[in-house]
């Protein structure tokens, strides 16, 4: 069969929050572009994935006139503090104005609400779009071909191809060998991360222990997730569900509610950079360029960061005739990148080695303390 063909400004490969956050934005601006998901809509919907967004995602959403893409069952998390258990002694973060401008959101919420709202306003999203191929990105006019659920062939002609498609997408394996560098970063630990039918009173509790890092944080008002440092050889197997309750309850110093369990993980905490986020017209975005430790809570920061980035470029380049946006895409995108993962590192040493010393051993353990009381409120003195 002939493939159907069509004309657009850009193809956004995946909907997640990298892709949905790139379409809204330049739908916004009047800019044409097409989303394809791989996934159905029900899927893409309901996948747990995070839950926090830092004080530069909700502003961002809130500057593009998205504010309502925020709201929903998450929780606003401007005042709470967050407890941190130390060997079973309760401590506070100190929070800053920053910190507490962010939001508990699920990242289902978010995409459920961006979803809603790209479509509400006329926008191009197609759900379950298989077997997506890139060509002609080295010229000026790239194609993007997919095949619909009835196995029908569509190829996309356009001017830019956005690869917000995740770490395991297509977008970036279409770019020559070679041409990228991919910066790794492996902390040697891993995350047991488990769903529960639990809620999370507050909001998020984090533990440092001899045992390991471990947390619970809200996902809605009827569930949470919780983690638990592991080493990077445990499976799922190893983690019966009693073994869950009993370890968070001893690295919490009590004995924590327990209730249903369903999806478990074995998450090793890395950090990826891929350099340059950019081959003639694609575009990478979001964890398609970049994975950060799981412990900053900021990969959807980034993906959006990346997101606000690139539609910018568009912006310029269609209504100045502009393309330097575009052409400092990579660089830009870069630096942040860099910038984040450098918090992110220092942040999760801090957590896990200030807890189990078995890792890295006696002298960063203390390192990872004296760093750690630099994040905490002082100790109240006891009269
Ligand atoms: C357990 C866990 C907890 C996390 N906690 C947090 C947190 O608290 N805070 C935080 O900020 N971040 C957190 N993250 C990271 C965050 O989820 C990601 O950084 C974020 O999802 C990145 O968004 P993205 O749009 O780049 O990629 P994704 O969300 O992965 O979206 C990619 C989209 O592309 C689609 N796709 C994939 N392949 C194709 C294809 N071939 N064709 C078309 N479409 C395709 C996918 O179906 C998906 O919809 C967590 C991640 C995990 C796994």
């Amino acid at each position: 069969m002939t493939p159907t063909e069509e004309n657009t400004t850009a193809v956004v490969v995946g909907g997640g929050v990298a892709g949905l956050a790139l379409g809204t934005f330049l739908q916004r601006s009047g800019i044409r572009c097409v989303i394809l998901e791989k996934h159905s809509r029900q899927y893409v919907e309901n996948r747990q994935r995070a839950g926090s967004l830092d004080a530069r995602g909700v502003r961002m959403l809130h500057e593009w006139g998205v504010g309502e893409a925020v709201e929903g069952p998450g929780h606003d998390s401007s005042d709470e503090s967050i407890p941190l258990i130390v060997d079973g002694e309760e401590r506070e973060w100190k929070m800053d104005y920053e910190d507490a401008e962010g939001a508990f959101l699920p990242q289902q919420i978010l995409v459920r609400n961006l979803i809603r709202i790209f479509l509400r306003d006329g926008g191009d999203l197609r759900f379950e779009a298989k077997d997506i191929a890139l060509d002609g990105l080295g010229t000026g006019h790239p194609r993007v071909r997919y095949r619909d659920t009835a196995g029908s062939t569509t190829v996309i002609g356009c001017d830019f191809v956005a690869g917000s498609d995740g770490h395991q997408g297509v977008t970036r394996t279409a770019i020559p060998d070679g041409f990228l560098t991919c910066h790794t970063h492996e902390f040697g630990y891993a995350w047991l991360t488990v769903m529960t039918e639990v809620p999370a009173d507050p909001p998020a509790v984090m533990a440092v222990h001899s045992r390991g890092f471990a947390a619970q944080i809200t996902r809605g008002p009827n569930a949470s997730r919780v983690y638990l440092q592991c080493p990077v050889t445990d499976t799922v197997e190893d983690w019966p569900d009693e073994r869950v309750w009993s370890e968070l309850g001893t690295r919490f110093g009590e004995p924590v509610p327990r209730g249903p369990i369903g999806t478990k993980q074995v998450v090793p905490l890395r950090g990826v950079v891929f350099s340059p986020m950019r081959y003639g017209r694609l575009y990478l975005l979001g964890d398609a360029a970049h994975l950060i430790s799981p412990m900053s809570a900021e990969g959807m920061s980034l993906a959006l960061h990346d997101a606000e980035k690139l539609a910018q470029g568009i912006i310029h380049q269609f209504e100045k005739n502009d393309g330097n946006l575009l052409e400092s895409y990579s660089d830009t995108c870069l630096t942040h990148t860099w910038e984040r993962q450098a918090a992110a590192v220092s942040m999760t040493d801090t957590m896990h080695d200030s807890g189990d010393a078995t890792y890295r051993g006696e002298f960063f353990k203390q390192v990872a303390r004296a760093n750690l009381e630099n994040l905490l409120r002082p100790r109240v003195p006891k009269n």
